[in-house]
């Protein structure tokens, strides 16, 4: 049997995530993803409180010594199961401390991902055009993998989701994906797009492409679901045409493992 791991879940710990833990874990039982990471959003951009679901910091659904009880009770509870223990931090190169803060914590998994972009959740509040709002957001891409020291790289070319017209510079995108393999990062395949009625998981197969062109081998497979339903969405189809030319596994200690069939 093919075997999947889900590196990008969100539980009830992250402040838009409607589904607990253990439903996960039941769900989970009747799938071939085995292995779960629950990647809890750690966001400490102010801009935040502007969105309407978020009265306070957006940590605030997240304490970690509760995370790490649930999922350590989970962990004996569902013994078939391989729960990970993640965050998805949000810009880590512009809050330095809070990264390293949160770094020092036993998670099996650090993500960082890119959700703001001039001054507001991506596209930002000053209604950039398309090309300068797209490069704000993949020179702030930039420096977040310039400065490493997470495993993952989530969802690359989240401005789609918001754009018809998404088409990165293809220097920058170059020294992008040229640094995620040089700091040994693992880039993800975030399939939550192809449930907004999109046909391709995000970064697109041509960003993928460009990745193995320039020496990245190593990729994980993430649904970023928010609720059961969403999870490990469209894997099988995924893994089907990548798996001949990528590893697909899961980072488990910060190290990442290959996924082997059972
Ligand atoms: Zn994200
Ligand atoms: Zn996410």
């Amino acid at each position: 049997m093919k075997l999947f791991a889900d590196m990008h879940v969100h539980s009830k710990f992250s402040i838009d995530g409607t589904s607990t833990m253990e439903e996960y874990c039941l769900t989970a039982e009747k799938t071939g993803s085995r292995i779960i990471c629950f990647t809890e959003h750690v966001d400490f951009n102010s801009m935040e409180k502007n969105l309407s679901i978020i009265k306070d910091n957006r940590t605030q659904n997240f304490v970690v010594d509760d995370y790490f009880c649930e999922i350590n009770r989970l962990r004996k509870k569902y013994s078939s199961l391989t729960l990970l223990s993640g965050i998805e931090f949000s810009e880590p190169h512009l809050f330095p401390h809070e990264f390293a803060k949160y770094c020092a914590y036993p998670f099996d998994c650090i993500t960082a991902g890119i959700h703001h972009c001039n001054n507001a959740v991506f596209p930002g509040a000053r209604n950039l055009p398309v090309t300068e709002a797209l490069d704000e957001y993949y020179n702030i891409m930039l420096k977040t993998v310039e400065l490493g020291g997470f495993q993952v790289l989530a969802h690359l070319d989240f401005p789609r989701l918001f754009f018809d017209s998404w088409e990165i510079d293809s220097g920058l995108l170059d020294k992008i994906l040229s640094k995620v393999v040089q700091q040994n990062i693992v880039l993800e395949v975030n399939t939550s797009s192809i449930h907004n009625s999109h046909d391709e998981p995000m970064p697109s197969y041509s960003i993928i492409e460009r990745y193995r062109q320039l020496g990245g081998k190593k990729i994980v497979l993430g649904s970023d679901a928010h609720c059961t339903k969403d999870f490990s969405n469209q894997f099988k189809i995924i893994t089907q045409k990548l798996s001949n030319r990528f590893q697909i596994g899961y980072i488990r200690k910060r190290i990442f493992c290959p996924l082997e069939d059972k």
